[in-house]
């Protein structure tokens, strides 16, 4: 093993890396530590790639005890860690800090057991979301929370940011599927929390879903699996206007349907994604799309089908096209699942915002975006969770031009406002992170936080797990930051 170049660069400069790296290598062998400078560029930042810091060292651990070995190092150094799992957040939640290890998950990828009678997998974190799924359809089960990507996200990531998906709706986030974690803890400690269906005491697997890598590292999760639906069936609905989508998606809810996805598209996506994708299934001219899936048994599945087209169209629809087969449902949903990444055809470079409102505020909010985008000067998609009220406006804009990000970044803030002026929250599923962390004084009262800060000091006791993330603090917010417990000061070292 060498240190020579990786040791040259700026933040090593302020600690003797070596016998820190020594003491990984021990451990965990030589090929599971990274500190090459052109080695670590990989790992300099997620999916919010405007956000940049390349870690001291990466470590890859394989085992529940190379993660604890891994941690104990660094609680022993005083070093911080961030965890990383596939490094797809689009809140900058697993961006390295200055200084710091990043222990990344991804050769931790082993689904260690299947227990069809009661339903449940355990994986380790590393495992990408929709291998789950394929692991346990041939016996007609499935994993339910679907980001759009799930083709390379990983569980453990799902698990910190509490990952939503479009068939969320009816089954809820990732929260109501996790059932028990092995953990290991900011200290090195490995603990096991829930586990069983109804266990006494505080609920502390529901603590450390969506809290960011903040509380240690998951090392073994296990997950609720869903026995298939029987029958199911999607409808595309387009619509002349974004007002008549918003309101078909509040009537049908408001009708007693609760279907498993609805999904919004705007014509800024509709035609980025059919570039991309060429699916010519989702009508160019369209000023906005809805998609419904309904699931459950086949009788039930042709009434609620019924009934949507019926509420669809009387709120003005102008086609509404069904699919029924596998094979067309999976076309029709591949375009919204290609959206975000389908937006590099129409701009070098989006924001995406991840704000959540009631539903029934959703024409208001989408036209005030629509201003505020003209009022800024920038183009802004949309496509989004409808049925959840949780929207993703993608800010579509240059990074060479100068200014650019920042004039987005202040957009992106406006539109937070909003959000929670309208009663919602600045969040749905893509976590706080480094990116939204001075916006938490918006929704939360200086007590709200306090309380969290309190649960973060107890388990996260020196500061080391992910710090600067999620909660702000004078260092990155400056008078943004509400921070009235003292003991704040180990996270402010960093
Ligand atoms: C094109 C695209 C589409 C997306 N669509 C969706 C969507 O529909 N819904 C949605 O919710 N998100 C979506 N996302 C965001 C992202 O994929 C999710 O947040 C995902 O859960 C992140 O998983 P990851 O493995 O990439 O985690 P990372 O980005 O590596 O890490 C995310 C956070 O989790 C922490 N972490 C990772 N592993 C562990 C662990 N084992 N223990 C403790 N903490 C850990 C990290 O420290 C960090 O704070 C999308 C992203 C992209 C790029």
């Amino acid at each position: 093993m060498t240190f020579g170049v990786a040791l040259n660069h700026p933040a090593t400069k302020q600690r003797n890396w070596q016998p820190i790296v020594q003491e990984f290598v021990k451990e965990l062998g030589d090929n599971q530590v990274v500190c090459r400078k052109e080695e670590l560029l990989v790992y300099e930042c997620d999916g919010l790639t405007s956000y940049r810091q390349r870690p001291a060292v990466v470590v890859l651990p394989r085992t529940t005890e190379e993660v604890a070995a891994a941690v104990k190092i660094c609680d022993r150094n005083q070093v911080p860690f961030v965890t990383r799992g596939a490094g797809t957040g689009l809140s900058g939640g697993a961006l390295p800090i200055e200084d710091s290890v990043l222990i990344v998950t991804a050769c931790m990828r082993q689904i260690l057991d299947i227990d069809y009678d009661n339903q449940r997998v355990v994986v380790q974190p590393g495992v990408i979301n929709n291998w789950v799924t394929q692991a346990v359809s041939g016996a007609g089960f499935y994993y339910a929370p679907d980001p759009s990507s799930q083709s390379v996200c990983s569980i453990g990531g799902n698990i910190a940011e509490n990952s939503g998906g479009v068939h969320c709706l009816k089954y809820g986030v990732t929260t109501n599927h996790v059932l028990g974690l092995k953990l290991v803890l900011p200290n090195g400690d490995i603990v096991e929390v829930g586990g069983m269906p109804e266990l006494p005491g505080y609920d502390l697997t529901g603590v450390f879903v969506g809290s960011e890598g903040t509380l240690g590292i998951a090392t073994e999760i296990t997950l609720r699996i869903l026995k298939s639906p029987e029958s199911a069936q999607t409808l595309l609905a387009d619509f002349n206007n974004v007002e008549a989508a918003g309101k078909s998606v509040s009537d049908i809810i408001s009708a007693g349907i609760i279907p498993a996805g609805m999904e919004m598209m705007d014509n800024f996506s509709i035609n980025a994604v059919e570039e991309v994708v060429a699916l010519d299934c989702y009508p160019r001219d369209a000023t906005a799309i809805l998609l419904v899936e309904v699931d459950g048994s086949p009788a039930d599945v042709e009434a609620s089908a019924q009934k949507v087209q019926e509420i669809m169209r009387q709120n003005g629809a102008r086609q509404v096209t069904i699919a029924t087969t596998p094979e067309k449902r999976l076309r029709l949903w591949k375009g919204r699942k290609a959206a975000f990444a389908a937006m590099g055809k129409l701009s070098p470079d989006y924001y995406v915002q991840d704000g959540v409102i009631p539903r029934a505020q959703l024409p208001h909010v989408l036209n005030e975006i629509e201003a505020l985008g003209k009022k800024y000067g920038y183009r802004i998609a949309n496509v989004f969770h409808a049925g959840d009220g949780n929207l993703h406006p993608l800010i579509l804009y240059n990074n060479a031009v100068p200014g650019q990000l920042e004039t987005v970044e202040t957009l992106g803030g406006e539109i937070l406002k909003l959000c929670v002026d309208a009663g919602g929250s600045i969040s749905g599923e893509h976590g706080i992170g480094a990116d939204k962390r001075c916006y938490m004084p918006q929704m939360f009262t200086p007590a709200d936080l306090d309380t969290m800060q309190w649960v973060r000091q107890a388990i996260n006791t020196q500061g080391l797990a992910n710090p600067t993330k999620l909660f702000p603090t004078p260092k990155t917010c400056g008078e943004a930051a509400v921070t009235p417990i003292k003991q704040f000061d180990t996270v402010e070292r960093f």
